[in-house]
């Protein structure tokens, strides 16, 4: 049956509704429970599936007794969306069906960056790999992806050869030796490039090339077995390339062994965590090529001042942590040497030159190797927020401070306000101090003490929106001097291809397609900030 008579019916129904709305000027909420009802079921039965879910996301926060008026202005955003999925097939892109087995292929892990500025390219494959699980973000100029390939560590990069600032083969070099240490996919893509372009790719160390359009049916496949790839290394290797040191997995190794043979013989050992201060400013002043010889040195100078049974591990980014055979105090006084050796060392670049300090954290092995890390993490987390180029030695009756994390939802439209905040206070983080916060409209955001130098945010920017629109809130945002600990996502209709362009280059680190089931902007709250810390 040709369902499009019907759904014409439906969209006629919708718009009498809406004119009844706004003549009206509010709405009860059991009378909208009622609208979203009908037209689930409608919806539903004339194969608009997306609509149906859309409603049953809504009605899973409505009541149907609720007498409580809701005003019609708040119900913008909920009005376009409804409107866009009453729309049906037309949103599709292409006529690429994905594979049932497909689905969620990836794990949540699976993070790929895709540095392009062909907007519609882009946000069909972050469409797509998402649907496999994946989560993507996207980079609209060369600077920028590098940029978010150091911040944000993906596991895999595709970068376009043609990007506004550079070429795609310059981004590859940028940040090559950096993905190879750390296995990341790097793939170069481009259209009618010539094979001289390619074979110099090739010879600068590129792996894979890929041509557009892609082909799908053979793109997914090799991608799944690159990633199978990745992680089958990442399981075999025990030194971190760029230093020399041990990874973390080597850590955990160590760590085993070394209880072992402190329950053998009892004596003590303990654990040092150390974090570069403000290293993100190196990198931003002197480059990332800079900031990585500032890693090598300071794993050199860690290797030159630990002694035989001592051991150097890079833990990640600009983190590193020591074993040291010894008990706390004798790990203090270890470092404090260190602080001396690394903090007077001065790195040239150019003929600028400059030094970095680190923080410390100390713990020492009380028979349960599970808290050391832990504990040390704590410690260093004190010694940051106490000033930073310090050492803190960890103790029980140390108040537990939890790294902080914000996370603000700016969105007229109260029904996605109330259903992420009952969502997210139902969080709890491990080892994070989780709270929430909305604002109905950008003015009020920006009006409001909202900002704290010792939190991190998570910041859900609604596209559209009265008085003034998310994108110049995001402008204004990205004006202030402290951003760092500012990630910003912008929620923006399927239709506004402008607007998400507009919100990338005025540097959104992410976008979210409205409307959206719950789940997935939760998932990619929780992926976010996994990579914050
Ligand atoms: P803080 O004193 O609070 O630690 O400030 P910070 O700037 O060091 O903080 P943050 O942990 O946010 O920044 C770490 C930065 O380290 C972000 C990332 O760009 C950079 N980074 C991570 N891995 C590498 C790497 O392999 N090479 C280079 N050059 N930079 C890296
Ligand atoms: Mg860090
Ligand atoms: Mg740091």
């Amino acid at each position: 049956m040709d369902n499009e008579k019907y759904q014409r019916l439906l969209t006629e129904n919708v718009e009498a509704k809406f004119t009844q709305w706004d003549a009206e000027k509010i709405v009860n909420e059991s009378e909208l429970y009622t609208f979203l009802h009908t037209l689930k079921g409608t919806a539903g039965t004339i194969g608009l599936h997306d609509l149906a879910e859309f409603c049953s996301a809504h009605l899973e926060i409505l009541t149907p007794d609720d007498e409580s008026a809701i005003p019609i202005s708040s119900l913008k955003n909920f009005k376009k969306n409804v409107r866009l999925l009453a729309d049906g097939n037309k949103k599709k892109r292409c006529n690429y069906v994905l594979p049932d087995l497909y689905f969620d292929h990836f794990d949540q892990e699976t993070f790929i960056l895709i540095i392009d500025d062909d907007l519609e390219f882009v946000s069909f494959v972050k469409e797509l790999l998402e649907q496999l699980g994946a989560q993507v973000l996207i980079a609209m100029d060369g600077k920028r992806g590098i940029q978010q390939f150091y911040d944000m560590q993906p596991n895999m990069v595709m970068i376009d050869l043609q990007l506004p600032d550079m070429t795609g083969l310059e981004v590859f070099e940028k940040i090559r030796d950096t993905a190879s240490d750390r296995h990341v996919i790097s793939i170069l893509m481009g259209s009618n490039h010539s094979n001289q372009v390619i074979t110099k790719a090739y010879e600068a160390g590129l792996m894979d090339f890929i041509r557009k359009p892609f082909e799908l049916d053979l793109f997914l496949p090799y991608l799944f077995n690159r990633d199978k790839w990745r992680k089958a290394i990442g399981q075999s290797i025990t030194t971190d390339g760029l230093t020399g040191v041990g990874n973390r997995k080597r850590l955990d190794e160590i760590l085993k062994y070394c209880e072992r043979l402190s329950q053998r013989t009892g004596l003590p050992f303990s654990v040092v965590m150390m974090d570069l201060d403000h290293f993100k400013s190196v990198n931003d002043i002197y480059g990332h090529p800079a900031g990585d010889e500032v890693l090598k040195v300071f794993s050199r100078i860690a290797l030159e001042e630990t002694r035989e049974n001592d051991y150097v591990f890079r833990y990640g980014g600009e983190e590193f942590a020591i074993l040291i055979s010894g008990d706390k105090n004798e790990a203090y006084t270890f470092v404090e040497r260190l602080h001396e050796s690394f903090n007077t060392f001065v790195f040239e670049e150019g003929d600028r030159s400059f030094t970095v300090t680190f923080s410390a954290g100390i713990a020492e092995y009380e028979g349960r190797l599970e808290m050391l890390l832990i504990e040390a993490d704590q410690a260093l987390y004190q010694a940051k927020r106490t000033g930073r180029n310090q050492s803190v030695i960890f103790n029980k009756n140390l108040v537990q401070v939890k790294r902080k994390l914000q996370v603000i939802i700016i969105d007229d439209d109260l029904l996605i306000r109330t259903m992420l905040e009952e969502e997210l206070r139902g969080w709890s983080l491990a080892d994070i101090d989780l709270s929430v916060k909305m604002f109905e409209d950008g003015i009020s955001f920006l009006a409001a003490d909202w900002f704290d130098p010792d939190t991190h945010f998570i910041i859900l920017l609604d596209g559209i929106m009265p008085g003034m629109d998310g994108l110049e809130v995001l402008e204004r945002l990205k004006r202030r001097p402290d951003t760092n600990n500012i990630l910003v996502s912008m929620m923006t209709a399927r239709t506004s291809e402008q607007d998400i362009k507009s919100a990338l280059w005025l540097g959104a680190d992410d976008y979210i397609m409205k409307p959206f089931q719950k789940n997935e902007i939760l998932t990619r709250i929780q992926n976010l900030s996994s990579r914050m810390f």
